[in-house]
């Protein structure tokens, strides 16, 4: 025995997982490894242990251990989702696709099947006047739709600009909130399609699936969003397709993305832009790389250009499309035509979109893994802010009255330019006004 394993022999199993976590929350993996192989196999904790050990495992890549550990479990209660999804993408680097298929599949199993989600739907009542997009907008958040998905893909729908949009299961207030259960989480989706049905008439279907692009594999949630019931089938049908060609992926076959063509059409997606990117993925070239590549290039030549014309923007009219080129005009379109179906409908709503969407969509470009979703959370805070003053002014007719004297005003206190203060601002514009009118008239009388 060694020095360090007999300094903790005499201690207790709780002590050993306490402090063995400790060193796994501070990725010290080979002290935790060592701590926690010492919990007894008869106690309580050694569930818990072998858990922590395949998550160390995983984190040194030790995808074998992984599968290993898992196994030595099979007969024992419950996984977690999260160990589900650890073994699942430790088989799919192991290239034992169909493993990985089985426990990547079971660690989605909170989101539920279309079919119920279907069926659920058919029996509301459906919708019997037109949705309002403002209300969308505003009153998104009860029903977990952040601004920035309102904005960028429903919205879109029922402007007629799009014929089905998509988001990320993460994009969703909640929708990426640990549940206490699988069943509680399944609830939340499938009543969240119910209020959407309800409340806009529109559809929304469910794609579990996974991120592979850039050398990961990553679960992932889609939701597909449509003022058609066909969206159902049609998702399934690309679900099915998708997973065909993930459990194919690793025998060396050549990978055929029909599933991603499929998906282009559902999501009216142009055809040069799908085809560039099937053409692309089914040569193994990152789309994401050279589509970041070709914005570059584009925004550089315009800062060069002494004409000043305007950077890139349209062709970004959606936050998971990838531009065959960044000016590409059938794209362009798109994002044109939406801008304009705004434009007629509520104007404050068709500069948000062209000066936020577009350019959050747009600067997802330059970071397609990671960094894009503080992109977003700076959106819908901004977003909040601006429909937070909107339904302030809405509140008060006499708002563009006062509007002068207030922008005196916030010069005078430049810190009250915050829309928590935007009351006090407009209540001390009212009072100033009428301190003034009071003066005129007297100095008219005298
Ligand atoms: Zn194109």
């Amino acid at each position: 025995m060694n020095g360090k394993a007999s300094r903790y022999s005499n201690r207790d199993a709780d002590f050993l997982m306490g402090l063995g976590s400790l060193y796994l929350a501070h990725n010290l993996l080979d002290p935790a490894e060592e701590l926690l192989a010492q919990i007894p196999s008869e106690g309580a904790l050694y569930f818990d242990a072998i858990v922590l050990q395949i998550e160390i495992q995983f984190r040194k890549r030790n995808y074998q251990e992984v599968v290993r550990l898992a196994e030595t479990l099979v007969h024992s209660s419950n996984y977690p989702a999260w160990l589900l999804e650890k073994i699942g993408v430790a088989y799919y680097f192991l290239g034992q696709a169909s493993n990985a298929k089985r426990y990547l599949m079971q660690s989605m199993a909170d989101i539920p099947q279309n079919s119920r989600v279907r069926d659920n739907l058919m029996s509301l009542r459906p919708l019997n006047q037109r949705p309002k997009i403002e209300e969308l907008i505003m009153g998104g958040f009860e029903i977990g739709i952040t601004p920035h998905v309102a904005l960028d893909c429903i919205a879109p729908i029922l402007l007629g600009g799009r014929p089905a949009s998509c988001c990320f299961g993460d994009q969703l207030l909640a929708g990426d909130q640990p549940s206490n259960s699988e069943a509680n989480q399944q609830n939340f989706y499938v009543k969240f399609a119910a209020n959407l049905y309800q409340g806009f008439g529109i559809f929304t279907a469910f794609l579990p699936y996974v991120d592979l692009s850039l050398g990961q594999c990553v679960p992932l949630l889609k939701l597909f969003f449509s003022l058609d019931p066909s969206v159902f089938d049609r998702v399934e049908d690309i679900k099915q397709l998708a997973w065909n060609e993930f459990e194919k992926q690793k025998e060396g076959s050549n990978h055929r993305f029909e599933y991603l063509e499929k998906e282009g059409a559902l999501l009216g997606y142009p055809k040069c832009c799908v085809d560039w990117a099937l053409k692309n993925r089914r040569s193994n070239r990152s789309i994401e790389a050279l589509a970041l590549r070709a914005l570059i290039e584009e925004e550089y030549v315009c800062s060069l250009e002494t004409s000043k014309p305007s950077p890139p923007g349209w062709a970004y009219f959606a936050h998971e499309f990838y531009p065959c080129k960044p000016r590409c005009p059938v794209a362009e379109q798109v994002g044109i035509d939406i801008f304009e179906g705004y434009r007629k409908k509520e104007p404050f709503l068709a500069d948000l979109y062209c000066q936020h969407a577009l350019s959050v969509n747009k600067a997802k470009m330059y970071h397609p893994v990671t960094s894009y979703s503080l992109f977003i959370d700076n959106f819908n805070k901004t977003m909040v802010q601006i429909l937070k003053i909107e339904a302030f002014k809405k509140a008060h007719e006499d708002f563009d009255l006062y509007h002068e004297e207030m922008l005196v005003i916030l010069k005078e206190y430049p810190y009250f330019e915050n829309p928590e203060a935007l009351p006090l601002v407009y209540a001390m514009a009212k009072e100033r006004t009428s301190q003034k009118f009071a003066t005129n008239v007297r100095q008219a009388v005298n």
